[in-house]
């Protein structure tokens, strides 16, 4: 299968290709060429299937044609170590929790999932992954790809900006993990990455690659969830023609690897693409005019951004028609008071703990659901993850996972760096 740009002026690519380039050269985004769909006998066993096997069908609908199918089917056992269960919250509300990966947000599935299609792909030359995060994408990739042979990460972080839980999340593993402490905030991160890859000589030398949401081995395989909440669904006797899915959504590659799903022959009736105050998706639904923004702070950090860079895909799914995407998908866009409020009022009304992200999926059913409909949220990290905000928010203390408390322990390694390219280039030349 060939992968074309959404720019179209960059050749189409191999899946190989795309996933080691990550952007195509004229700064598209990679799209297949073709979406496969899946056949009816999937979907009618879909409910006697493990989430592995489901999520094996998915991914060789996809990459089948690429990659040996046993490598493909170890990849995605491998990287699904863990369950993303189906939680019933209220009468017609459910929680699809995202959490149960190692770093505790659903980028593990899509970070594990690109660390290993990378290794099956990779040449004799090391490839270096750069990635600059502002909390949950640097501790998802730096965990998904520790000990992958022939795969360093570099990892820029603003210093003093993500939580000390976080910080230790990247910070302590070692081995083909750098982590590098920026002087600045997290758009002088995405600078010096952004310079670093337009940088001739680096790349020549260093083989460089991006770990985001635009790399389509990070995106696509997100799809697995959303065919393994079904299964859950209908196992549990709900009439999966009646779902409707909130995706918590800041980049969009969660909600576009849905529609993806959908594409496939995934049976979810209608999306809902909740946001925080960067509302510029429910700006477009709304006038049809999309104008990206410098983002603002908010309480649900990791959706805190202005110019979604999956936009372009979702255009691309559907033709950029307005109305074709209004008729599949709604927004809503809630502030820091109606997201603590939120959070408040299910603990009080059903005794879950929501983290920030998941509050907006939650509402948005609450708000937008019909009375024949079930609702699915995706909750896409844990609360713990959050704990400060948490435990002041809902006046609780919340417990911390072992798992998550385990990286507290151990000894923090980071080269301080300053927020000037030339430093950065230095340094990495000098690796
Ligand atoms: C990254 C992230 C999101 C946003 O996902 P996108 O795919 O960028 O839309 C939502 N919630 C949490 C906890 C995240 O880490």
């Amino acid at each position: 299968m060939m992968y074309y740009s959404t720019n179209r002026k960059a050749p189409q690519a191999t899946l190989e290709k795309a996933i080691v380039k990550g952007l195509a050269e004229d700064r598209g985004l990679y799209m297949p060429e073709r979406i496969n769909q899946l056949p009816k006998e999937f979907f009618d066993d879909i409910a006697s299937l493990t989430f592995q096997d489901v999520a094996y069908n998915v991914a060789s609908a996809f990459f089948g044609e690429d990659i040996d199918l046993d490598a493909l089917y170890d990849i995605v056992r491998s990287t699904l170590s863990f369950d993303c269960p189906l939680v019933r919250v209220t009468d017609d509300i459910y929680s699809l929790e995202l959490f149960h990966g190692p770093t505790l947000a659903f980028k593990d599935v899509g970070a594990r999932f690109m660390a290993r299609m990378l290794g099956y792909f990779r040449s004799e030359q090391q490839i270096n992954v750069l990635v600059a995060t502002s909390g949950d994408t640097g501790s998802a990739v730096a965990n998904g790809f520790l000990g992958v042979p022939g795969i360093h990460v570099y990892v820029l972080y603003p210093k003093g900006k993500v939580s000390p839980i976080q910080e230790c999340q990247f910070t302590t593993l070692g081995g083909n993990i750098t982590a590098v402490e920026v002087e600045g905030v997290f758009d002088d991160c995405q600078r010096l990455v952004k310079s670093a890859f337009m940088d001739e000589e680096l790349n020549r030398r260093m083989h460089l690659t991006s770990a985001n949401s635009i790399n389509v081995a990070r995106f696509l395989p997100q799809a697995f969830y959303y065919f393994w909440a079904y299964a859950q669904a209908v196992r549990m006797g709900l009439d999966g023609r009646r779902i409707v899915v909130s995706v918590p959504s800041g980049n969009f590659g969660n909600l576009c690897s849905a529609l993806f799903g959908v594409r496939m022959g995934l049976p979810v009736r209608r999306f809902i693409a909740a946001n925080n105050a960067n509302d510029v998706f429910y700006n477009y639904l709304q006038t049809g005019c999309y104008e990206p923004r410098p983002s603002v702070q908010t309480i649900a950090n990791a959706m805190d951004v202005g110019d979604p860079s999956n936009f372009a895909r979702i255009l691309e799914l559907y033709g950029r028609d307005h109305d074709a995407i209004c008729q599949h998908i709604s927004g809503a866009s809630y502030s820091d008071a109606q997201i603590a409020e939120t959070m408040r009022q299910c603990l009080s009304e059903s005794g879950y703990i929501l983290d920030p992200h998941g509050a907006c999926g939650y509402r948005a059913l609450q708000e937008q659901l019909q009375p024949n409909e079930i609702g699915i949220f995706l909750e896409t990290a844990h609360p713990a993850k959050f704990k400060e905000l948490v435990d002041k928010v809902l006046g609780i203390e919340i417990p911390v996972p072992d798992r998550l408390a385990a990286f507290m322990q151990s000894t923090k390694q980071s080269t301080p760096m300053s927020a000037d390219f030339n430093d950065f280039r230095a340094f990495l030349l000098a690796q």
